[in-house]
């Protein structure tokens, strides 16, 4: 036969490929039909994929003998539109993953099994502009169900399904056969159900103070272009209330708010104050979705019926059909960075989002990332700062107790911070105590030989957890039974080192029989409602002391809280990484954000074995933004980002040294390119050498400019070898973390 197929597809696969690949249509379609963005089963190698169309062109590399036919056509419309093409085709550029990758992290899971993308339609009902403004006190008494239907929908401007008006009246058709009629209602498709809600409880915006009016203002002037902002202002100083107070403003536009924050199933009161504003229904893309209502908000969004989106990191590549604000919420949150596979920073991401739709973008916080004050600082972005409100309680005091002068005791717990907690019980004001680990005890140890339990596939030692009395390595989820004698020396008598929460809390306990205390980590909040459950509790003054970990920083509003104490603060002053004081310092402020939010002035207690440290000795007397300044000024001596910019190849293998010479040969690649912009560091083995099982490595890269980097990576990364079983390897650009 005639070559007829003059017409080549070009199709992205799910897998870590770097070009797309070359189909013939399949038989009986027509290219006409084909759009980018439509989804076309496809055989590759042994197996079927569902890929998607990136272009139609008219020549390919291959012979057409080599040309494999596509299987079949999935959608007769794109399931992404023209803007998430470009948008992933952007990250997939930007941080030197296939393509094919980045869109199925992007599509929901259940589009790229295949599944239909339609939005399930229910037959409807909907006020006309005249049952709109009809007063029902002028139906009669005897029209009493048109008056019930009526009111209904005068509740849900946006439209009832027939089911829903049935639940509420029984027989409603022929009642609502007459309504259309008389040309009140008219039928409609309606694709999203309204939950119901109570007009009366939604609360009416806020008088705004000054500065936050400027930041309104300022950002709806601007909905019609990019205008970045970095929103600086601590907790409760009414960040939320101006993300409300802008969203209302694109409502009324008609165009849509993508909202990230870091945490749903957490802090649920983020999303409470939304729905506490707004009648319109609220798309929230939480973790508890199954495959098909994630794909249902997914389809809700893409085609404009969700004003509202709020979700977390995933969430950032929902498309929107009338983008009208990005906002995000802790945007220093390390969160947003995927740590995974494909490492793409959300925060990052929806600031090019913006720039593409041409929209503002709010990045909000308490403690800013470095990166986005410095941003600010070169005025790439508008800097906002929210000082604290008036009326609000004061700034807590800051103690600093030096651990090296404290006797050696086994809890950790230093005498000024026990008689601390001890009159603030006598006052009936609640306790947080902050410590960075979970479980009992970091250690397990012999005294008599010095052997310590590490995890057999990490290098990392064991935690032993007293709930489960059992040993737990916290990389690799490992779990083995406590030994009862020393397997090196045999040995009886094994010790328990260091502190984790529960260690804390028992030691408390001892120490406080009577306080009623309550631990907060991943392990004690695990069960269903669990930390809904403790929160209420704390809330309603049914907990003294609070233990926990991170968790516990993050946006909660405690009023009752009147001392926060912090265990131990030194992993992030001498941590390795170069990011370790920056989260350091969030964490404080976060954790002592805490304390003293009603009446009472609050106190912080820091225990630290350096107590000398000058940049948490500048965070303490001077505040965030200073601190924030010297650690900036650090960072342009040692040449670290914000002021330059780096990647991160790692390679891990299954034995000691492949991982290592991987990289060397790696590096000697890259001479080819003749790139001396680009300083290469290493390669050196992961400061966490073993995990899981693997054996790690790394090669660094540095450079002043990006585009250097960039250069050398779309000529380099081609050319290394693709993983193996052994050995695999990924790319890391803009890395959270050197580990
Ligand atoms: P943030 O998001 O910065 O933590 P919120 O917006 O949650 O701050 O505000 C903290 C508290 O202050 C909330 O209870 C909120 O209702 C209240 N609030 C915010 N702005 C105002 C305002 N302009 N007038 C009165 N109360 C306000
Ligand atoms: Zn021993
Ligand atoms: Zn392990």
């Amino acid at each position: 036969m005639a070559k007829t197929h003059s017409q080549i597809l070009q199709i992205a696969i799910p897998k870590p490929l770097y070009s797309h690949f070359d189909y013939l249509p399949p038989v009986g379609i027509d290219t006409k039909q084909l759009c980018p963005g439509m989804r076309l089963r496809v055989p590759f190698r042994t197996h079927t994929y569902v890929g998607i169309l990136l272009a139609v062109v008219d020549s390919s590399s291959l012979p057409d003998s080599k040309l494999k036919v596509a299987h079949k056509l999935l959608d007769s419309t794109p399931v992404l539109p023209k803007e998430s093409l470009n948008l992933l085709r952007w990250a997939s550029h930007y941080y030197h993953h296939p393509l094919g990758e980045v869109i199925s992290t992007a599509l929901p899971l259940a589009l790229g099994k295949g599944q239909s993308a339609t939005l399930q339609a229910f037959s409807g009902w909907i006020l006309t502009k005249e049952g709109l403004t009809y007063y029902l006190d002028k139906l009669l008494k005897k029209t009493a169900r048109q008056q019930t239907i009526l009111s209904l929908l005068q509740q849900y401007p946006q439209g009832l399904t027939q089911t829903t008006i049935a639940n509420n009246l029984s027989n409603a058709t022929p009642t609502l056969r007459s309504l259309e009629k008389k040309g009140w209602i008219k039928s409609q498709v309606i694709v999203n159900i309204p939950k119901p809600k109570n007009t009366a409880s939604i609360s009416p915006p806020l008088q705004l103070n000054t500065a936050q009016n400027e930041v309104v203002n300022q950002v709806c002037n601007k909905l019609q272009q990019f205008y970045p902002c970095l929103l600086d202002g601590i907790t409760g100083s009414g960040k939320t209330e101006v993300y409300l107070q802008i969203i209302q403003k694109v409502l009324d536009k008609g165009l849509q708010a993508l909202v990230l924050i870091p945490e749903i199933n957490l802090t649920p009161q983020m999303v409470n104050r939304f729905q506490q504003r707004f009648t319109e229904s609220i798309a929230v893309l939480h973790s508890k979705l199954n495959d098909n209502e994630r794909l249902q908000t997914w389809l809700l969004a893409r085609d404009g019926h969700a004003p509202i989106v709020i979700g977390t990191r995933s969430a950032v590549w929902i498309p929107l059909a009338r983008p009208g604000i990005f906002i995000v919420d802790e945007e220093h949150d390390q969160s947003y960075k995927q740590q995974d596979h494909f490492r793409y920073s959300a925060r990052d991401i929806a600031v090019v989002r913006a720039q593409h739709a041409q929209v503002p973008i709010l990045l909000g916080s308490a403690t800013p990332s470095l990166d986005s004050l410095y941003n600010a600082q070169q005025q790439r972005y508008q800097h906002f700062i929210l000082p604290e409100r008036a009326g609000i309680a004061v700034h807590p005091t800051f103690h600093i107790v030096n651990m090296r002068q404290q006797p050696y005791q086994s809890s950790h717990l230093s005498k000024q911070l026990k008689k601390a907690i001890g009159q603030r019980l006598e006052k009936h004001q609640q306790i947080l105590l902050f410590i960075n680990r979970r479980g009992y005890a970091t250690t397990l140890i012999c005294y008599q030989c010095g052997w310590i339990a590490y995890c057999q596939n990490c290098d990392a030692r064991l935690t032993y957890h007293e709930t489960h009395k059992n040993l737990q390595c916290h990389h690799c989820g490992n779990i083995s039974p406590p030994e009862s004698h020393c397997p090196k020396c045999q040995h009886s008598k094994l010790y328990l080192q260091g502190q984790g929460t529960e260690r804390i809390e028992e030691h408390l306990q001892k120490q406080f029989p009577n306080a009623r205390i309550l631990r907060i980590d991943s392990d004690s909040t695990r069960r269903k409602h669990a930390m809904h459950k403790m929160l209420k509790r704390i809330h309603e003054g049914d907990a003294d002391i609070l233990v926990g970990t991170q968790m516990l920083a993050k946006g909660h509003h405690f009023p009752n809280v009147t001392l926060v104490g912090i265990i131990n603060i030194d992993g992030g002053l001498y941590g390795i990484d170069f990011r370790a004081p920056e989260r350091m310092a969030q964490l404080l402020v976060q954790v002592a954000g805490r304390a003293g939010r009603g009446e009472e002035q609050g106190e912080v207690i820091i225990q630290t074995f350096h107590p000398d440290h000058p940049l948490l000795i500048r965070l303490i007397r001077q505040g965030y933004a200073s601190f924030a300044q010297a650690a900036l000024e650090e960072r342009q001596k040692a040449k670290f980002p914000p002021y330059t910019r780096l990647a991160l190849l790692r390679a891990e293998s299954t034995e000691v040294q492949p991982a290592m010479d991987f990289l060397h040969a790696a590096k000697i690649q890259t001479q080819q390119f003749n790139c001396q912009e680009v300083e290469l560091w290493g390669p050196v083995t992961a400061p966490m050498e073993k995990r899981a099982g693997w054996y790690r490595a790394q090669l660094l890269l540095q450079t002043t400019q990006r585009k250097h980097l960039h250069r050398l990576l779309s000529q380099w990364l081609p050319q290394i070898p693709s993983s193996t079983k052994k050995i695999r390897w990924s790319l890391d650009v803009d890395p959270q973390d050197l580990l």
